[in-house]
């Protein structure tokens, strides 16, 4: 019963008498045993201990646990990045055949996975609108679809997701409702408290915070009644385990302890003891960092929102009037996060001089971070789209993503001056 910074510093490693106090690198793919018995009990799961890196890690596991006591979920598996969570937390429960419904504002690489790669490999994903009524989002389900998706705070509208009706629509259907948590983080927001079941992170965000290690995560809120009759593979024997039935093994950790013993040995995609080591430092000063982007953003959106001579509009929910403030209460009562956008008069061209006048935010393919770093989507992800296309996706031709970081407010503020002031 911890609060969430006392979780951050203390919670998935306890040294004993003489240990190390920092969380220790086990920098090792393998370990060892004394007999072949003991090895044949893990890997027949009756055992539990380390064996592989691939599937667990002592330093791994301690990152594990401390993301599932942040979230409040009942166990969380690392992945090698973001985009490998969102894959392994789907296919995990979707196969070939099957369809999903997803919100449309999501980060564009999700939107790329679903609609292209998932399409692929015979999964069928519509897309809604978020903010559609209940009656509008239920025409989306088939007898077919097996879960629902969303993000907290979606880029770029930063439009906050009504997470408590999306889950009881999800619910009302019989399948769970995962969450991409990454630009709210637990500091902000603990989507399970909401009735979301499975939570995912880019934990390259905040999480890690300092631009310097890629890594996702998939937590298991445990709540999500796997025998409803829609999910044979938690109910019926795995053969790739000799028969073993997940929900009658592992109880409320069916879906966690599948996504690591049949996804991540399959696929592999896993976060490495360093990478885990370098994320636990950012998770050691997470809430004192969200507190300080969520304050500087703040500042930054009622200076652009005041500069009505060169800006068109922002996109920030602490804003009198914008469209996602209600929500935002509600889900974020203690900050919004860093992340503001906001539209440039003049279109594409003078928002992508504004943006080569900025001297302090740097210009990166990147967002959430301890820096200032600014993007404009038009002349870098979205440069192949005309006007008016991105219009169709929400974009405008001057937006731009700006990220607050932890610089004195002073020198942003007069950072964005100077650079508007030149336009
Ligand atoms: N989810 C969100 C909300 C993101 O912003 C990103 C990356 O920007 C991802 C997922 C993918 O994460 P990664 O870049 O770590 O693969």
């Amino acid at each position: 019963n911890m609060k969430i910074s006392t979780k951050c510093l203390h919670s998935g490693y306890h040294p004993g008498n003489g240990e190390a106090r920092a969380l220790p690198i086990y920098q090792s793919t393998t370990f060892t045993y004394e007999s072949t018995e003991h090895v044949g009990e893990l890997f027949d799961l009756k055992a539990s201990g380390h064996f592989y890196t691939r599937l667990s890690n002592p330093t791994v596991d301690a990152v594990e646990q401390k993301i599932a006591d942040l979230e409040g979920g009942v166990g969380a598996l690392c992945t090698s990045s973001g985009q490998a969570a969102t894959t392994l937390a789907i296919l995990n429960i979707l196969h070939a055949g099957d369809h999903m419904v997803s919100t449309a504002t999501i980060y564009g690489g999700t939107v790329n996975l679903f609609a292209v790669t998932m399409k692929k490999m015979g999964i069928d994903v519509t897309f809604v609108d978020a903010d559609a009524s209940d009656e509008e989002i239920q025409k989306a389900f088939r007898p077919n679809t097996k879960a629902m998706f969303g993000e907290t705070i979606a880029n770029p509208a930063i439009a906050v997701l009504d997470i408590e009706r999306l889950a009881n629509i999800a619910h009302r259907n019989g399948v769970p409702f995962i969450v991409d948590n990454t630009f709210a983080t637990p500091v902000l927001c603990r989507p399970f408290e909401f009735g979301a079941d499975i939570v995912t992170h880019s934990t390259t965000k905040y999480m890690d915070g300092h631009a310097v290690q890629l890594g996702g995560v998939i937590v298991d809120s445990g709540n999500f009644d796997w025998t409803n009759g829609k999910f044979p593979e938690y109910t019926e024997p795995d053969e790739s385990y000799h028969g073993l039935v997940y929900t009658q093994a592992f109880g409320k950790a069916a879906y966690i302890t599948k996504a690591r013993v049949q996804m991540m040995r399959d696929l592999g995609t896993a976060q490495t003891p360093m990478g885990a080591f370098l994320l636990n430092l950012g998770l050691e000063t997470l809430p004192l960092r969200m507190e300080k982007h969520c304050r500087n953003a703040e500042k930054v959106a009622e200076y652009l929102a005041s500069r009505t001579d060169k800006i068109e509009f922002v996109n920030y929910p602490t804003l009198p009037g914008d469209k996602y403030h209600d929500l935002a209460e509600k889900y974020l009562p203690d900050g919004k996060s860093g992340v503001i956008a906001f539209s440039i008069k003049g279109g594409r061209e003078v928002a992508a001089k504004f943006i080569d006048h900025l001297k302090l935010a740097s210009l990166v393919v990147h967002v959430a971070d301890i820096r200032t770093c600014v993007l404009h989507p038009a002349s870098s992800t979205h440069r192949q789209l005309t006007d008016e296309q991105l219009v169709a996706g929400g974009i405008t031709p001057g937006l731009i993503r700006f990220s607050c970081g932890l610089e004195d407010i002073e020198d942003i503020l007069a950072d964005i001056k100077q650079a508007l002031d030149q336009l």
